[in-house]
């Protein structure tokens, strides 16, 4: 496939802001791909070079691809960087100068995705001696090809910063759209252009007038142009069949493969069937959470294809999240009675998968880190009595001396640190608190009862204090006991309890409320930082003020909610410290004012959105200075959060919601 032709749409992807016509583009993209181009397409319409649960980075620093540009263009690196201060952005600095460069040389050749993704992708593979002229090389003969706007995507994506909103939801929302066959009232065909386009007032190709409304009247005129449309076929082509359902258990393998539109009772019909599309694949998603794997699944192979993606021990699997409930009624009202009470661990959850001798650990945004914990792959290896399983946990660190539970930046430590793990290991150990088995003996367990994989769990672990244990457990219906338990929890130093429903499945990826989290305070957000200010006086070499963003729910767009300050450390062994966040961020500067103007000014700076904090707060309020709309009163810094991926921060509803909860 052309590069242009994907970056035709991103542009179209930049253009809107509508979340329906965004996955039509995709859509579109998608289905005219060939099997070949389809796992690099994935990856490129995320702005990404490899799946999220890959280790593997990019790591190209903005001075590189300035050099790049110098290479590419001839302009001299002082213009170049002049211009780059002004734009602050390099992928249009790349555009405009090699828009420049091509009046006067004129020459291209067409580039084609994989050769970008292929030129991309060694840049990760390349390391030691003579790297940075040979990334220089590589970069620079894409833009030698590239027409100034592919220049400027080229540029976002080995900054790794695309900006066109190609979210997960958008992702998942195409490959349904591409691979199955459209839902009348969900979309609707134009009848001036003949293209199959979301339902609504005009159509999204042609601009003619497309009544989007679902009623009878409607769909009788859809299905007599549809009858006319077959009857018109020119030979050789296949005839639209219309496939009209009265319940959703009509949607089947082999149905949806014989029909090419679907016709619902009605409005709300024509949503769930659209739904359970969307669930189907998004279930696939879950166990395989390989976008590129799934869409050929469902290209391919359809419905069924999806439902036999198979759960396998060492590949991660998206794990399950609870919903916060206000206290311990509400949780029963979630919940029900009976329900299975735990302690609620300060930790980070863990994966633990062992297929034979092989054990894996992923965290829950399911990196790697079986080498950091030597210790717990011993402790499982030789306390878990079975040879192929997927277990959930948290693990929590303590202190040899007082054996009590360590702050979760300890342990954050020894998630990080990839040397002297002997010593890290002694001086924080760990415990593994099991609560939910998935796999075991390679029988798929999500679909059990909580209840009885809790058995299995306890039937497989072997106990041994301060190293391994099932989370501690207490199944009841009454208030008062219930409470005690929550007290008792608080008073062991933890977070606070959860509550479980005891016949809920497991479901992988989503926070679907079959268990639910009682904590005491005001729920935290979880923030990334997008940018940042050097400090004055003392603290002129520290970044440290942090300008915080959420999310939106449906495009990843992010969304300013304030600057925050306090809650850092001058002194590295007390918390989060200035010096500790400025070595984070420095390394993601994308325009740092200082650095062109001498030393002593004080100036923001714009930094690559990576590093997630947990933010504390007295209040959320209504702002104009804000992006979001929204500003936190008092806001601190509590922790790190290396553990939680950008596209799973505190979400702009989530504020909303808590805005309007708190009042
Ligand atoms: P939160 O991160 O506030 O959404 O709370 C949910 C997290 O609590 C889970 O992702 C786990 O990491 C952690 N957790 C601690 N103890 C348990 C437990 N007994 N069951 C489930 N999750 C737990």
């Amino acid at each position: 496939m052309d590069y242009k032709d994907l970056v035709a749409v991103y542009e179209k992807l930049e253009s809107t802001t509508k979340r329906l016509e965004k996955i039509y583009y995709v859509a579109k993209l998608l289905r005219d791909s060939n099997d070949k181009d389809l796992p690099v397409l994935i990856l490129l319409l995320q702005g990404v070079i490899f799946p999220a649960w890959e280790e593997k980075k990019i790591g190209v620093a903005s001075r590189l691809v300035l050099k790049a540009i110098n290479v590419a263009t001839g302009i001299e690196a002082k213009k170049i960087e002049h211009e780059w201060k002004q734009t602050g952005d390099l992928g249009k600095v790349a555009e405009n100068l090699v828009a420049r460069k091509k009046q006067a040389t004129l020459f291209s050749r067409e580039l084609s995705v994989e050769k970008v993704y292929s030129n991309l992708k060694q840049l990760a593979d390349l390391t030691g001696q003579g790297t940075v002229d040979k990334k220089v090389k590589l970069i620079a003969e894409l833009l030698t090809s590239a027409t100034p706007n592919q220049a400027k995507y080229i540029i976002r994506v080995v900054l790794e910063d695309l900006r066109v909103g190609t979210g997960e939801g958008v992702l998942r929302d195409a490959i349904v759209s591409a691979y199955f066959p459209p839902i009348f009232g969900v979309y609707n065909y134009c009848i001036n252009c003949n293209n199959t386009v979301p339902a609504a007032d005009k159509c999204i190709e042609c601009n003619s007038k497309l009544d989007g409304k679902f009623n009878s009247a409607n769909i009788e005129k859809f299905e007599s142009y549809m009858e006319n449309y077959n009857n018109n076929l020119k030979s050789g082509k296949d005839k639209i069949k219309i496939l009209k359902i009265k319940n959703l258990e009509e949607l089947q393998h082999e149905v949806l493969n014989n029909y090419g539109v679907i016709v619902c009772e009605d409005e709300k019909q024509a949503r769930e069937a659209y739904n359970f599309l969307v669930g189907s694949l998004q279930e696939a998603l879950d166990i395989s959470n390989d976008f590129a794997d799934v869409a050929l699944l469902a290209k391919n192979k359809g419905l069924s294809g999806l439902s036999n993606v198979k759960l396998e021990a060492l590949s991660p699997i998206k794990v399950m999240l609870y919903q916060k409930a206000a206290d311990i009624l509400d949780a029963f009202e979630h919940v029900a009675r009976p329900a299975a009470l735990e302690f609620k661990y300060d930790g980070f959850r863990l994966q633990l998968h062992r297929n034979g001798d092989k054990i894996k650990l992923f965290t829950r945004s399911l990196e790697d880190v079986t080498a950091q914990f030597p210790d717990i792959v011993k402790v499982i290896k030789e306390n878990i009595a079975s040879r192929n399983y997927i277990l959930d946990s948290e693990v929590i660190g303590y202190s040899p001396k007082t054996r009590k539970f360590l702050p979760f930046q300890h342990i954050s430590q020894r998630i990080k640190r990839k040397y002297d793990i002997k010593e890290l290991i002694e001086k924080v150990p760990v415990i593994v608190n099991l609560f939910d088995a998935v796999l075991v003996d390679d029988r798929n367990l999500i679909k059990l009862p909580f209840a009885e994989r809790r058995a299995i769990l306890k039937k497989i672990a072997n106990e041994l204090p301060y190293k391994i244990q099932l989370a501690e457990q207490l199944v009841t219906a009454d208030n008062k006991e219930a409470e005690e338990f929550y007290k008792k929890a608080l008073e062991l130093g933890n977070e606070g309890i959860m509550a479980k429903n005891l016949e809920a499945p497991y479901k992988p990826g989503s926070r679907v409320g079959y268990g639910v989290k009682i904590k005491p305070t005001m729920e935290n957000l979880d923030l990334v930082i997008v940018a940042a200010e050097w400090g004055e006086g003392k603290r002129s070499k520290w970044l440290s003020s942090f300008t915080v963003a959420c999310r939106d729910d449906d495009t990843g767009e992010l969304f300013e909610l304030g600057k925050v300050s306090t809650g850092l450390k001058e002194k590295v062994e007390e918390g989060v410290s200035f010096e500790e966040m400025t070595k984070l961020l420095e390394p993601l500067i994308e325009e740092d004012e200082r650095a062109g103007k001498g030393a002593k000014s004080v100036k923001e700076i714009r930094v690559k959105p990576q590093i997630v904090i947990e933010v504390g707060y007295e209040e959320i309020q209504k702002s104009l200075t804000y992006t979001s709309g929204y500003a936190l009163r008092f806001p601190r810094v509590i922790r790190l959060r290396a553990d939680k991926p950008v596209d799973e921060i505190s979400t702009l509803s989530q504020v909303e919601e808590w805005y309007y909860g708190q009042k």
